[in-house]
């Protein structure tokens, strides 16, 4: 049975928490992935303000190092029951949320507004050779990377997206990225919002690597977890979002990663998507505990706080970016 937030009693505790639960009391005998530290407590009680998925997570931060991860973190198959109730895979292309959304990003005015809001999914990269989109969804990067002069393949574990963007005649592989053995490299690999989703990014790194040419390059997207809108919103941060994303970078921390993968030439930079300030007000004004927060997908709410961000608050997003604490980490690399 489809299990939605609406249709959960608040009194009910799914099996697959439970579990959650036993592996939460479990932890001390967890390890930092990176460097093999403790890990501390740095907050607790956090909850789903974005499904409303019942579960409280906590955020777990390596003594050492500093890099942060979610507990407790699902399995495989408790993440994949999640997102197959959570996530609309290519199943909401009725909603006007879409049809505003995908209008605007093929017109002139989602380039513009790049240039103006900073790139987050890399859209504006214009270029030429063998592209990989990993968690490609149901191809919207792959329509603008192939405009924009790449040849272009997607990798999603999701059937049901792969199949719409299949449809749209991209070729789209659907095994664990750690199974995929392509017959040729690829010269560009995306995790655009991607890694931070991922219960091994280490692993995820070192199987991008493997999967790319010599020299070829990687291009991540994700949140940064010293973002001053973390230190604003607290609990409300749109990028909490529990339990979903299992593990949360800093600059720092992203270049370790990058570095211990076995790439070069790391660049790490930061923007503030006025997308994610707008998100993590929403949150902020109308999450409910146990229940979608559907403000998210109220496209002239969002619209306006995003122009609201970008236009009246642009001092503090660039000074944010300045200082090292801007919301996206955008990080690019090579292979060595
Ligand atoms: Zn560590």
């Amino acid at each position: 049975m489809r299990q939605t937030a609406d249709s959960v009693c608040e009194s009910q505790t799914p099996e697959i928490f439970q579990d959650a639960r036993k592996r939460s009391e479990a932890r001390e005998k967890d390890r930092c992935i990176l460097c093999g530290s403790p890990l501390e407590l740095t907050l607790g009680a956090l909850t789903d303000k974005r499904f409303g998925t019942l579960g409280s997570y906590e955020i777990h931060r390596c003594v050492r190092c500093g890099l942060e991860q979610t507990f407790p973190v699902p399995s495989l198959p408790e993440l994949k029951k999640l997102y197959e109730t959570q996530y609309n895979f290519g199943g909401e292309t009725g909603a006007l949320y879409v049809k505003i959304r995908e209008r605007f990003l093929f017109s002139f005015l989602y380039r513009l507004w790049c240039r103006l809001d900073g790139d987050i999914s890399f859209h504006l990269r214009c270029g030429s050779g063998r592209l990989l989109d990993i968690g490609c969804n149901e191809g919207r990067g792959l329509r603008i990377y192939t405009r924009n002069g790449f040849q272009v393949q997607g990798l999603d574990l999701n059937e049901t997206a792969a199949v719409v963007a299949r449809k749209a005649g991209f070729e789209v592989h659907t095994c664990l990225l750690e199974e995929f053995e392509p017959e040729t490299p690829y010269d560009f690999a995306v995790l655009s919002n991607v890694l931070e989703h991922s219960p091994d990014p280490r692993q995820m790194l070192r199987d991008v690597h493997r999967i790319l040419t010599r020299g070829g390059q990687v291009w991540i997207s994700c949140p940064n977890g010293q973002g001053w809108l973390r230190t604003v919103f607290g609990r409300s941060w749109i990028n909490w979002h529990v339990p979903f994303h299992t593990f949360h970078f800093s600059p720092k921390t992203l270049r370790q990663l990058l570095a211990e993968a076995g790439f070069a030439q790391i660049q790490v930079s930061q923007i503030t998507p006025a997308l994610w300030v707008a998100e993590s007000l929403i949150t902020f004004l109308f999450a409910k505990e146990g229940r979608k927060n559907r403000q998210l997908r109220n496209p002239f709410l969002t619209a306006l706080l995003m122009l609201i961000a970008r236009f009246v608050f642009f001092p503090a997003l660039w000074l944010g970016n300045r200082r090292g604490r801007g919301d996206c980490l955008l990080a690019f690399a090579a292979k060595a």
